[in-house]
């Protein structure tokens, strides 16, 4: 974080607050100030009519390297840290992923260090939820599709009773702004410049990471259950900008290979240095 702003000049106008898309901007006691969580994006500075936000001169340090070994130093994590990025071609030197293939499965090489960087369309998943994650659908016809369904999804013994109810949870996640070709899904040291990242955590380890979000700014970090682990992982951070919990669902957690004590966290990925430097600032760095 570099911006910082120019208490003489500020006229309390509330601009960067109301507009800053991270919600890094302070308000404590009429008085504004720019967080942790500050992403450098510079948002603010064409919001104040005063012009009393500046630029320092040092940047928010976005190394993919770094913080995959800071997150993981941390927060004690042992597992691997999944990156996404969202594209309509495949960056150079990244293969296709041919499919067909499960999202969730890709990730769960990740998980166990196992995975290298692809470009993962919709035409390659093995699953609808595809669209959920924002690359679109399988090119599957629809009696293939609904033999997949009976076999795995819907009936007595399986995850609905009824196909009325799959799409029910949806209203509780934002539509992508659109469809893409594809993302790069890839370990996170291999990965710059991700949109977001996600990876299993205990419940401690949550616990840690919600408390140095919320310590500047007091805001919670909502989950969901009950739903496809892609629809409650992907839209929330990339769409919303926030971070995400979520207990996976069946078909998510069985073949991401999460375990008993696991779930997973989804974060946007310009958020992730401001709670890396937080992570230093709460009570559990006290432990
Ligand atoms: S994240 Fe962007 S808008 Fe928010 S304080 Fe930093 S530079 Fe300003
Ligand atoms: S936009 Fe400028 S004047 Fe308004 S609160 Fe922010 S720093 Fe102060």
């Amino acid at each position: 974080m570099s911006f910082f702003i120019n208490q003489e000049l500020c006229v309390e106008c509330g601009g960067c607050f109301s507009n800053c898309p991270n919600g890094a901007v302070l308000k404590n006691r009429g008085a504004y100030s720019v967080s942790a969580m500050c992403s450098d994006c510079g948002t603010c500075i064409h919001c104040c009519p005063v012009g009393a936000i500046k630029q320092g001169k040092t940047k928010t340090d976005f190394d993919n390297q770094k913080i995959d070994q800071a997150l993981k130093n941390k927060l004690s994590l042992k597992r691997g840290i999944v990156a996404m990025k969202f594209s309509d071609k495949a960056p150079e030197g990244i293969p296709f992923e041919e499919g067909p293939h499960f999202w969730c499965a890709i990730c769960g090489d990740i998980f166990e260090g196992k995975g290298t960087p692809v470009y993962f369309t919709g035409r390659a998943s093995a699953c609808g939820g595809s669209i959920m994650a924002g690359i679109g659908t399988p090119q599957s016809d629809s009696e293939e599709f609904k033999a997949a369904m009976d076999a795995f999804v819907v009936g007595e013994g399986k995850l609905f009773i009824s196909n009325e109810f799959i799409s029910k949870g949806r209203e509780f996640f934002p539509l992508f702004p659109k469809q893409f070709i594809g993302a790069l899904l890839g370990p996170l040291e291999q990965v710059k410049m991700p949109d977001i990242i996600y990876f299993p955590v205990t419940p401690h380890q949550m616990a840690m990471i919600s408390t140095a979000y919320a310590l500047e700014t007091g805001n919670i970090i909502s989950g969901f259950t009950g739903a496809p682990m892609c629809i409650q992982t992907i839209p929330v951070p990339f769409v919303e900008n926030k971070p995400v919990f979520n207990t996976g669902d069946w078909g998510g957690r069985t073949r991401s290979g999460l375990k008993e004590d696991e779930m997973l966290v989804s974060i946007p990925y310009k958020l992730v240095p401001g709670i890396l430097s937080n992570l230093d600032r709460t009570s559990y760095a006290n432990e």
